[in-house]
């Protein structure tokens, strides 16, 4: 038990997921409302100040125990002035979150990326409890990430450090292009939209497998098939998890971290998917540096935003 807490919130097109902590990481409480995007942004930052409030007004603690608040937002942004630059689901352009929850709070407020908070949260309080140096992958429809140096998050120039999803692993003869106008990226192969389309397109060649029933695939289908020895499932699995492990041998030699935790609705797959990927990353990843490094799946699951987002004022 403390006297501090910190809130955090995971400010989504959809909904606003606020999150109360101790200095722990414990998550206390959760609150959430609408975001109401079509209201404006003087209406989404109004809703961000009322929901805090009511998330801490709902616990046994005063707001004037709040240390601060963090928010975690998909989109471009200035970390450092805590200016969101352009988010696309929240129709938000060149606004000062920061100084205007300040005014509206009177507490601290950081912003950071959704993938980067979420890593952060698995570290403060997650799989990664107690260590400082970590990696964090997110699989979902695209591939996030978030890179943990030391205990702090590491943001590089313009804080774009950690886009894991864009690193270029596929060659050339095989690539397909990514959102991010490039080819080759990891996020092609092992995000649940590249094994769809992986799966898609084997079976629109005809090849033999059980997906050929269905009428239309999800991620998880092509992992049901491969655990059901479905060879091409099995095949497209294999090359989602190679690409991830390859990725991570790289990310060893620069970062040296002693624990790489995956999380994101694909994680869910389980040994089928990690297996795999441990067998990737051993192979490419020189022993002195993949000594005493695990590969573990995410324990926060959807509230590894929130609780990262409070954690972003942790001094
Ligand atoms: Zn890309």
């Amino acid at each position: 038990m403390t006297d501090q807490i910190y809130v955090g919130v995971d400010l989504g097109g959809t909904t606003i997921k606020v999150g109360v902590c101790d200095s722990e990481g414990n998550l206390l409480h959760k609150y959430e409302g609408p975001t109401g995007v079509e209201f404006g942004q003087d209406h989404v930052i109004g809703k961000i100040a009322e929901y805090a409030r009511a998330a801490v007004s709902e616990t046994s603690y005063a707001w004037d125990q709040v240390v601060g608040v963090g928010a975690g937002i998909a989109g471009f942004l200035n970390i450092a002035e805590g200016i969101i630059v352009a988010s696309v689901n929240l129709n938000l352009h060149n606004v000062p979150i920061k100084q205007r929850l300040e005014e509206m709070l009177g507490k601290p407020v950081k912003i950071d990326n959704d993938a980067n908070v979420a890593a952060l949260g698995e570290v403060w309080s997650g799989a990664g409890k107690g260590l400082s140096d970590v990696v964090c992958y997110t699989l979902g429809t695209g591939v996030g990430g978030g890179i943990v140096e030391n205990g702090k998050l590491l943001h590089g120039f313009k804080g774009m450090a950690g886009e894991i999803g864009h690193l270029c692993v596929v060659p050339d003869v095989e690539a397909i292009q990514c959102n991010c106008g490039r080819v080759g990226c990891l996020e092609t192969v092992s995000s649940a939209t590249g094994i769809v389309r992986m799966a898609t397109n084997a079976v629109e060649r005809g090849e033999f497998t059980s997906l050929s029933l269905l009428d239309k695939i999800e991620a998880k289908d092509v992992f049901e098939a491969a655990r059901g020895k479905d060879e091409v499932a099995l095949r497209i699995v294999n090359r989602a998890a190679y690409y991830i492990g390859r990725s991570m041998a790289t990310l060893a030699v620069i970062t040296n971290p002693q624990r790489f935790i995956i999380g994101g609705g694909v994680s869910r797959a389980g040994e089928i998917l990690f297996e795999p990927i441990r067998a990737a990353f051993n192979k490419y990843t020189p022993e002195p540096i993949k000594d005493g490094v695990d590969i573990v799946a995410a324990t926060l699951g959807n509230d590894a935003g929130i609780v990262g987002a409070a954690g972003l004022n942790l001094k």
